[in-house]
């Protein structure tokens, strides 16, 4: 079979094997790399129904990797996930109407942990091969900073700058980062906001000479392996409800930011697992929800809310969804994108259904009705969810009357929201024995003031 090749959805980068697509993260004329073709497994299902996670990963992994000798590729997965502390790695279980997939397992509780945990090691084996090396620089509010830092922790070939908002991450959040002490680690507290971070990081990367000489790279979900890697649960909880519950198809709910996560989905989907819908569940930052229901994507001011990570209003990742939207047509993606830059917004028309999209429906819940489901789900079903998991599962209820099992995407542990749940139980719930030892580590980070040059000095000196 010919490779996969990996194309900009604005159509002027040369096509990539995937390894250069890894290390590119986001295409030259600044659009998002997708593969030039999707395969098509509906006939392999029956064959990976009990496969473990690991060897589904592999088999899904492959079809998208094809330039990576295939016994290290499954090392590679294998030594990925058995930093996970559940047998299964992504377990699903009922809860009331709905089943939990649980993606927190991993070293820092949070979903991303399942794309990190293998992007860190695709970079390592990369740069081994190509003799090379990457400095790694990310701004973060939460739950990415601590899983890159977890990623690639003690590689060798890698260091990584993570900045943070100073005094404005959680406590929790903010010593999961800290107290990581391997030497290849730096953090950040800057003096500003996380606007402020996401600046400098802009700033570094439109500086090109500076981005060259210290191989400036960046681990944000618009890398095609962080995409990837999450198509691979939605396989897995397929088989899994779908064998416990005898269903022909499924649906899922997806607790939405940058729309990584249910893009994955979107892509199992259209590979040919039997998913009925996709359900987008957003906060009060709804731009992605009203575009559900418009076809207008227009930007708003971002409120900080109770699910923090879903504090997005411009998803990065919507620009490989719209390019499939709009018939895989790099020029309508480019205008699209221009209008968007220039007017914040852009307008889809409607099908004859006077719908947007037949495949993602969407909602979204706020701080109130989200602690209510906390403290429903917990009541009732003796399941604490975290507020991000908490506004997918109010979401899935408004979207149940169809008879397919609704599977709810649980992307945090409640242990790294614990004044979320205690809002909504009464009571101090959520704890993890990661999360308490915390409280004793050594951490370190350093001060930087908001200043692209400061950072830049910064780096220079300790880049590798
Ligand atoms: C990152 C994150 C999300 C949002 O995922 P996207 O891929 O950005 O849509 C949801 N919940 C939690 C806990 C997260 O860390």
């Amino acid at each position: 079979m010919k490779s996969i090749r990996y194309i900009s959805t604005r159509g002027a980068q040369a096509p990539l094997a995937f390894k250069d697509a890894v290390m590119t993260g986001l295409a030259r004329d600044g659009g998002l790399l997708v593969p030039d073709r999707i395969p098509n497994v509906a006939d392999r299902l029956e064959e990976w129904k009990d496969l473990d996670y690991p060897d589904l990963a592999f088999e899904i992994i492959r079809l998208f990797a094809d330039d990576i000798p295939e016994s290290r590729l499954r090392e590679l997965i294998a030594d990925a996930y058995s930093t996970f502390a559940h047998p299964d790695v992504a377990p699903v279980r009922a809860a009331g109407p709905v089943h939990v997939l649980e993606l927190f397992h991993g070293p820092t509780l949070a979903f991303k942990d399942i794309a990190l945990q293998f992007l860190g090691r695709l970079f390592q084996e990369i740069l081994e091969e190509r003799d090379s090396r990457l400095n790694i620089l990310a701004a973060t509010s939460g739950d990415t900073g601590s899983a890159a830092i977890a990623g690639v922790r003690g590689q060798p070939r890698i260091r990584i700058f993570v900045m943070h908002p100073k005094g404005r991450v959680s406590p929790l959040q903010e010593r999961q980062m800290t107290s990581v002490l391997d030497d290849n680690v730096f953090n950040l507290a800057v003096e500003g906001s996380f606007d402020d971070c996401q600046l400098l990081m802009k700033t570094l990367f439109n500086d090109l000479p500076f981005k060259d000489a210290h191989a400036l790279g960046t681990v944000n979900s618009v890398n095609w392996a962080r995409v990837l890697s999450q198509i691979v649960y939605y396989f897995y909880a397929a088989f899994r409800v779908m064998d416990s519950t005898g269903a022909p198809r499924v649906q899922f709910t997806v607790p939405t930011g940058n729309f990584g996560d249910i893009l994955a989905g979107w892509y199992a989907k259209r590979m040919g697992l039997p998913v009925r819908r996709l359900v987008l569940a957003t906060n009060e930052n709804d731009i992605l929800a009203r575009f559900f229901h418009t076809g207008v994507y227009a930007k708003g001011q971002v409120v900080a809310t109770v699910n923090p990570s879903m504090d997005i209003q411009v998803a990065s990742n919507f620009e490989r969804w719209l390019y499939y939207k709009v018939g895989q047509d790099p020029q309508a993606i480019a205008r699209l994108m221009t209008r968007f830059a220039l007017e914040g917004r852009m307008d889809i028309p409607r099908n004859e259904h006077d719908r947007v999209d037949e495949e993602i429906v969407a909602g979204s819940s706020d701080t109130r009705r989200t602690l209510a489901t906390i403290r429903r789900f917990h009541e009732q079903y003796g399941c604490l969810l975290d507020p991000h998991t908490a506004a997918g599962v109010f979401v899935a209820g408004q979207f149940n009357e169809l008879e397919d099992p609704m599977i709810c995407l649980a992307t945090a542990h409640p242990a790294k929201f614990p004044d979320a749940i205690e809002d909504a139980t009464g009571q101090n719930l959520a704890r993890h024995p990661l999360l308490d030892a915390l409280e004793k580590a050594p951490v370190r980070c350093e001060s930087l003031s908001n200043s692209a040059e400061a950072l830049k000095t910064y780096l220079a000196a300790r880049a590798r």
